[in-house]
């Protein structure tokens, strides 16, 4: 049995969409999940390893937006100083894998995988982050909200990188918070994860609360409903008490392997109670 398989390992982003213009190579980053993905399979068809890309690396601060590159490593968002608003995204960068996995592990790679325990997820869908998309036939950003659609599934066209996420401008003195159960402490795959921004006004009442639960729903997914009633409630003594479970019914939790959904729900409540609390103990 022959196995048909090619191996393209572009210089520049020029080249990169080059390859995949025809819309059937499948793009290699760190590998994290691409190799664990094929199983006993082996490699067929094109690849196109975009790891050697190195204009797409990096944070970058614009005039509107922070500009993370798609091929940011985990460890490079560890290591890169960023506003208080993106602490949340620190953290869960702490927590994908191993350092050895964070080492090689994306962003890019991390989102266009979509899992429902994306750990990148959350923090960025709090800060209303949008995907830029380069083909050949030029750039697309959208919302990373529109951008996931389900289960492992995205609007990305076959023939697109994602060459960066965009965080708009607006928030950074905003403290954010990330915070994961899984089974045990490390190395996990979480049963629930939750991030938080919150921006306290002088008069020591909320002004603005972004609240996003991931791994109880396909796709990761802000409480609105919670995010609009905090505004304007006050910081002393906490946050914890304004969050009631009915906050939760945008969440749909399965049972599996790692929890029950009514014990996702249940962890999930006291998540994001904790991680505004965290958010407010200071002020
Ligand atoms: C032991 C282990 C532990 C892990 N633990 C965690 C964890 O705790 N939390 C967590 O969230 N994840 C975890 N992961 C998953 C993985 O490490 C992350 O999702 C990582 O960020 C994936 O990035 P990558 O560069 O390795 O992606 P790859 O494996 O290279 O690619 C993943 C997918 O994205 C596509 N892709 C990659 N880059 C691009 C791009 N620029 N444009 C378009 N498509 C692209 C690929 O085609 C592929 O479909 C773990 C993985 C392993 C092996």
């Amino acid at each position: 049995m022959s196995i048909k398989a090619s191996y393209i390992k572009p210089r520049t982003l020029e080249e990169a969409v080059t390859a995949l213009a025809a819309g059937e190579a499948r793009i290699l980053a760190g590998g994290t999940d691409f190799y664990p993905g094929l199983g006993d399979r082996v490699v067929r068809g094109a690849v196109v390893d975009v790891s050697g890309l190195g204009e797409l690396r990096g944070v970058r601060s614009e005039a509107d937006c922070f500009r993370i590159g798609g091929l940011t490593t985990w460890s490079e968002i560890l290591r890169t100083p960023l506003p208080r608003c993106l602490d949340a995204l620190k953290s869960a960068a702490r927590e994908v894998g191993s350092v050895q996995i964070q080492n090689r592990g994306t962003v890019a790679g991390n989102l266009c995988n979509a899992s429902p325990a994306a750990d990148g997820v959350p923090p960025l869908l709090a800060l209303d982050a949008e995907v830029e998309l380069v083909s050949g036939a030029g750039s697309r950003r959208m919302p990373l909200a529109e951008f996931i659609v389900g289960n492992r599934k995205t609007q990305r066209r076959p023939d697109e990188l994602l060459t960066a996420v965009i965080v708009p401008r607006g928030l950074e003195d905003a403290a954010s918070a990330f915070l994961k159960l899984g089974a045990r402490r490390y190395l996990v795959i979480s049963i629930s994860m939750v991030a938080v921004v919150v921006r306290v006004g002088n008069a020591g009442k909320v002004s603005e609360a972004r609240v996003a639960v991931g791994s109880c729903s396909a796709v990761a997914r802000r409480l609105r409903v919670l995010e609009a009633e905090l505004v304007g409630a006050s910081v002393r003594g906490g946050l914890s008490s304004a969050v009631r479970r009915e906050h939760l019914d945008p969440l749909s939790p399965i049972d599996d392997v790692r929890a029950t959904a009514e014990y996702r729900m249940d962890a999930s409540l006291r998540l994001v109670q904790r991680a505004l609390d965290s958010c407010v103990e200071n002020v």
